[in-house]
């Protein structure tokens, strides 16, 4: 399974234990100083057409995890996570912070990445390559454009608590 961390170095970097649990089991990437660079990567990984996973730097999963996200033969699986949301204490379900896609789902939809960025944001103050919108844009657009729902795997420890993020269900 190839699994990778994206983490930013402006909040401190992969939390200790991520750090610690995946060292030698991930792939750890810097994506310090451009807002569009998880984009970039995610699509980049979409183009191998190659199965991977997603652990972002705060999630910690437990090898049980890891190990269903490889026996479980479903094209996209996710762990659930609690954050901290506006009115208090929340799941995040639609979410990117440990979920593994197979080569499966990205040749049902190869474009993905291609869609979203076709997206018109207008007038709107937000785009569609920042990082905070595209694990929302991703389910979303799997979801209502091709009718695919993430599998939804155990819950997983999330250490930082997001202020205010959208969850889509
Ligand atoms: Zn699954």
């Amino acid at each position: 399974m190839n699994i990778y961390v994206p983490y930013v170095t402006n909040n401190g970097g992969p939390h200790s234990e991520t750090a610690a649990f995946l060292k030698d089991k991930a792939t750890f990437v810097n994506l310090t100083g451009d807002d569009g660079n998880y984009f970039r990567l995610v699509k980049m990984l979409w183009k191998k057409q190659e199965d991977f996973t997603i652990v972002e730097q705060d999630i910690l999963p437990a090898q049980k995890d890891l190990d269903d996200f490889d026996s479980c033969p479903e094209v996209w699986c996710c762990n659930p996570y609690d954050y901290e949301g506006k009115n208090g204490k929340s799941i995040a379900i639609a979410c990117l912070g440990c979920t593994r896609f197979r080569k499966g789902i990205i040749e049902q939809v190869p474009n993905l990445f291609e869609i979203i960025a076709s997206y018109d944001s207008g007038t709107m103050s937000w785009n569609q390559f920042h990082w905070v919108h595209l694990d929302g844009l991703i389910w979303r657009t799997l979801f209502y454009k091709f009718g695919l729902r993430a599998h939804i795997h155990d819950k997983v420890i999330h250490f930082h608590k997001y202020l205010g993020r959208s969850i889509y269900v």
